[in-house]
């Protein structure tokens, strides 16, 4: 999940849906029914039907639970763990989708698996991303790019799109502000370029922490470099999420950190339009 997937929806996403509800889970799913390789099940936090900054068009968002990063400007700390979620069934979440399709095609939209880190559950990922191509829906993945070794062909064959989170373009950074290595988002990066697979890039920009001049050429030079990269969203930092990490007793690091202002957005996108990147957000 990106920085702004609750800040920019206005944190509206719908709670589970029935299918998802621990009452039905129990009903349906027994204690054999584990999270498997085939993907037939898998942990859900929240849908949304009707998304407009996850894709294009208006989107069918399914948001997964479990992600193996732990930015400190992460707006989700609920959506961590797998368990944070609901355990579901791939074919009901693709029912579900089901009945938004028609609509998602009139608006020219799609469905976007995003979490969480959707990669955390490639095979479950899969079937749902299949699941929507089959009802003749644009797809989108939105991932960190740090399991990106997770997805096999088959996963991104049933994907159109790649929203792909670029949090620094220097180890040191990344790792601080994620917990984990640069490296394997890199390497994803290079596997989307060799396939073709259109990207959208995002880059969420952190006084302090991410805003170093150097970084955000690098991160640039790194969409720059990728000629599957069709745009950039560059994110100003808010503290919307600050809440969430106090309920859950967490102890987050940004809260004395400002939000960036119009003019330093400003500068940090057009350092990608310099760099050829179109830039959206
Ligand atoms: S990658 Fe994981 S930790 Fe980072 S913002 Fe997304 S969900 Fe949160």
């Amino acid at each position: 999940m990106t920085f702004d997937d609750i800040g920019r929806n206005g944190g509206d996403t719908a709670p589970a849906p029935a299918f998802a509800r621990p009452e039905h889970r129990r009903r349906s799913l027994g204690h054999s029914d584990l999270v498997g390789a085939d993907g037939e099940v898998g942990y859900l936090h929240s849908v949304e039907t009707a998304g407009t900054v996850d894709g294009p068009g208006v989107r069918f968002v399914v948001f997964l639970t479990g992600c193996a990063l732990r930015c400190q400007y992460c707006h989700n700390p609920d959506c961590l763990h797998l368990k944070d979620g609901n355990l579901v069934r791939a074919d009901d979440v693709v029912a579900e989708i089901g009945r938004y399709a028609k609509f998602l095609k009139r608006a020219r939209g799609g469905v976007t698996v995003t979490g969480g880190e959707p990669l955390v559950q490639p095979a479950f990922t899969t079937r749902i991303l299949e699941g929507a191509k089959r009802l003749g829906l644009h797809t989108a993945l939105d991932t960190s790019g740090h399991l990106g070794a997770l997805a096999d062909d088959r996963l991104l064959a049933a994907t159109d799109l790649v929203l792909l989170d670029i949090k620094s373009a220097d180890p040191d950074i990344y790792r601080e502000t994620t917990g984990r290595e640069l490296a394997p988002t890199l390497a994803f990066a290079d596997r989307l370029d060799r396939l073709g697979k259109p990207v959208w890039a995002r880059f969420v920009l952190v006084p302090g922490l991410t805003d170093d001049p150097a970084n955000v050429r690098g991160v640039a030079a790194i969409c720059a470099a990728h000629g599957t990269v069709e745009r950039v969203d560059v994110l100003p930092f808010h503290q919307m999420g600050a809440e969430k990490w106090e309920k859950l007793g967490l102890t987050y690091r940004l809260a004395d950190t400002p939000e960036p202002t119009e003019v330093e957005t400003e500068r940090a996108r057009q350092v990608f339009r310099d760099a050829g990147i179109a830039v959206v957000f």
